[in-house]
């Protein structure tokens, strides 16, 4: 007997008739002589709605109520689907994110899980009964209702999954599994049977469309198995894990490309100690997220510092590069959003050779120009043209032979 945790994103409670495919996924799992534990989202764009109406009624709605209205679209999902195992003939009891003890801090909109209480769950559980539970919820010290940041089901699922040592964390949505790279660009890529959680964490903008970050920083914290399956038919999706012996055998797992930065650079900046700090620590202040940072001394004692924030953060970046720029006698200023970073990943990349090279002289062939160069121990990442992003991907896939098994 083991005990799997499966959650339902919002397309696979969609409506009745997903619900009650959902059911019968838990009753078969069930049936074989599992213990099962059901965490749900919001029933397809219920979230988006809730916040529709909340924002019709004021711009700068309480961030409390919203999560008071928000929770409900999972409160009712999770009834539905206590319901619909009911009616298939089995025992169900479902349960908020409160009645299992779910506690948070009081981040509304973006809480984290401080607590959890695993009593009522296994007493249930023992009682023979699939328990379900609507995710994104908790409540704070001080019994307000939080929810988890968008996405937040993930997290509960794989919290529920830790706290009750499940054997396995099923994530079921409308996708088939993780890929190699993304489908709508690479029609190559390749559906990945598993992927380390380091991986995939590197990879968020592969993993995070389909799985929500935080969700895999608990499930590696805690060791917890992860699959990512299609609710629509019975693929075994892929194993997100620890990473073991073979993986290291493959060197590349997987490549993207984000458009969703842009970039910097201050020149003339009098190439002394504690320019760098002042830059970094303006834009710390101002919460401005940098990613990827590169500095030039010129033979003159003059350097150029350039780095990249989110194309959101732009406008505030700017501003306080202006600042900055007075601070440190810098000459000027530029920007640039036309550009997009492209990033191969894998854990071979540790005891493997010669990986940089070829992703530059892939690149070199394509006559794409790299701007910018950053590394990790399992990721390289090169900042080119946005107009050149695809090309570069469908390049890198096939050069690093991603498409193949
Ligand atoms: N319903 C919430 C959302 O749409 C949480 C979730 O689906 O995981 O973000
Ligand atoms: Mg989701």
């Amino acid at each position: 007997m083991q005990l799997i945790v499966q959650k339902f994103g919002g397309t696979s409670v969609a409506d009745t008739a997903r619900i009650k495919m959902a059911a019968k996924r838990a009753t078969n799992t069930f049936s074989n002589g599992n213990k099962v534990v059901v965490v749900v989202s919001a029933r397809g764009k219920t979230t988006d709605e809730l916040l529709a109406l909340a924002y019709e009624i004021d711009k700068r709605p309480s961030t409390r109520e919203l999560d008071m209205l928000l929770s409900t679209g999972e409160q009712i999902s999770c009834a539905l689907m206590a319901i619909a195992i009911h009616s298939l003939g089995f025992p169900a009891v479902s349960f908020s994110g409160r009645q299992i003890g779910i506690t948070t801090d009081s981040s509304h909109t973006k809480a984290r899980i401080v607590n959890m209480d695993a009593n009522r769950i296994t007493t249930e559980l023992s009682r023979n009964k699939i328990v379900v539970i609507a995710g994104y919820q908790g409540v704070d010290e001080n019994d307000n209702i939080t929810t988890l940041g968008r996405g937040g089901s993930d997290t509960t699922a794989v919290a529920i999954a830790a706290l009750l040592k499940a054997d396995m964390c099923d994530i079921f949505t409308d996708v088939d599994g993780i890929y190699t790279s993304d489908p709508r660009i690479v029609p190559e890529a390749r559906k990945l049977t598993q992927i380390s959680y380091d991986e995939i964490l590197e990879l968020a903008s592969l993993g995070a469309q389909v799985l929500n970050v935080r969700s895999i920083e608990v499930a590696k914290k805690y060791n917890v198995p992860l699959r990512v399956r299609p609710s629509f038919n019975d693929g075994p999706g892929t194993l997100i894990c620890r990473e073991v012996g073979e993986m290291e055998k493959i060197v590349v797992s997987g490549a993207t490309v984000t458009k969703n930065e842009a970039k910097i650079t201050l020149t003339g900046i009098p190439d002394r100690p504690g320019s760098a700090a002042k830059i970094f620590q303006e834009l710390a202040e101002a919460k401005i997220n940098v990613d990827v940072i590169i500095q030039n001394v010129s033979s003159n004692g003059l350097a150029d510092v350039t780095f990249t924030v989110l194309k959101d953060d732009l406008t505030l970046a700017l501003e306080t590069a202006e600042r900055i720029k007075n601070k440190i006698c810098a000459t000027s200023i530029t920007a640039d959003d036309k550009i997009a970073k492209l990033s191969i990943v894998g854990i071979g990349m540790r005891s493997h050779s010669g990986i940089a090279e070829d992703l530059f002289r892939t690149l070199a062939d394509e006559e794409i120009n790299i701007q910018m160069i950053s590394t990790s121990e399992i990721k390289i990442s090169c900042v080119i043209d946005e107009e050149c992003a695809d090309r570069a991907l469908i390049a890198v896939h096939k050069a690093f032979k991603l498409d193949q098994a």
